[in-house]
């Protein structure tokens, strides 16, 4: 595919000043394989840059995996005992009642609040993947983001994070909230919208065909329509093996697009620990098919794809989710 010359000098750069960071920091920095969505085939992958591949700063992964009494093994990922099949991570198990809590359940976040209008509106009505976008809307002029929570139905912290954020008010601009955007999915909690249909290969999508490319068409037009700054893709990662890149704790972009400032903040703020609970790494481009893929390309708006990992504990997935949207608003001046 083709790359703008000045992008590859802007990743290269971006890598660079990160090895060197990185370096300083520890010895054991390693760059990791090229990785995208878990069930994204390795071979699509073949053309990333070198450049962009994702670093990681500690190899904290325990070489022979120990095998526990109920039959899954264990390894240690960011400090973490996590269990898995050899091929998934098993998500631990929680008794959240998210329709209950609020923001200050997970975290300090959004605490200051502002005077805004909310309204919403929705997409796909009276289908089964009918879902509702939330605008909130502040008196003050200033940017628009669009939030993309719930891609796969199953990656729960995404949803969680986007819903919550619902209850959150901005300082200027607007912000659109799309929570699930595959409802259907999140409703039997799985990762498609019928059948196998991944939304996340449906994009930019198709009025008249499969249900998913339906649902993709819809979401796109309507970002297409509101032309936001940024859009962020809220997902979670649980394939952990050899034969895949591991996509946990991860950023992905396709191109940046003015956001590369933003995007290397929000790196070095996971790295210097000052939001989330471990480093993020990074990886691009985003599938053929997906949000972060097809936004940026035929829409040239930029998106950054968020990936918390589905073998750690809820909370900190969901804590991790708004502490990386609360610094992008915060950056955007929105807080
Ligand atoms: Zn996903």
């Amino acid at each position: 595919m083709k790359k703008r010359p000045v992008l590859y000098i802007i990743y290269i750069l971006l890598a660079v000043f990160l090895v060197g960071c990185a370096k300083a920091e520890s010895d054991q920095a390693k760059a990791q394989s090229v990785a995208n969505e878990p069930v994204q085939k390795a071979s699509v992958l073949i053309e990333t840059p070198e450049a962009q591949k994702p670093l990681e700063a500690e190899r904290t992964d325990s070489d022979a995996p120990d095998v526990e009494d109920d039959g899954y093994q264990t390894r240690i990922i960011a400090g973490e005992t996590i269990k898995w099949d050899g091929f998934r991570a098993i998500e631990p198990k929680d008794d959240w009642d998210i329709w209950s809590m609020v923001l200050s359940d997970v975290g300090p976040f959004f605490e200051e609040e502002f005077e805004v209008e909310k309204s919403s509106y929705k997409l796909m009505e009276g289908q089964i993947t009918e879902t509702e976008v939330l605008q909130i809307h502040s008196p003050n002029p200033g940017p628009l983001v669009y939030i993309v929570g719930a891609v796969h139905g199953d990656e729960r912290a995404a949803w969680y994070a986007a819903l919550l954020l619902k209850q959150a008010s901005i300082s200027c601009g607007d912000l659109y909230i799309l929570v699930p955007a595959n409802a259907n999915g999140a409703r039997n909690l799985t990762r498609y919208v019928v059948k196998n249909q991944d939304l996340n290969r449906s994009f930019p999508g198709e009025p008249s065909g499969d249900e998913a490319e339906q649902l993709a068409y819809a979401i796109f037009r309507d970002i297409a329509g509101k032309r936001p700054e940024l859009v962020l893709d809220l997902h979670e990662a649980i394939v952990l093996t050899q034969d895949r890149d591991f996509l946990g704790s991860t950023y992905i972009f396709t191109e940046l697009d003015g956001m590369e400032d933003l995007f290397f903040e929000l790196l070095v703020a996971t790295e210097e620990g000052r939001i989330c609970h471990n480093e993020f790494g990074f990886t691009g481009p985003g599938p053929a098919g997906s949000v972060n893929a097809e936004v940026t390309r035929n829409l040239r708006i930029p998106v950054i794809t968020v990936e918390t990992f589905r073998g750690f504990d809820i909370g900190r997935r969901v804590y991790d989710q708004l502490d990386t949207i609360q610094f992008v608003l915060e950056y955007m001046g929105m807080r």
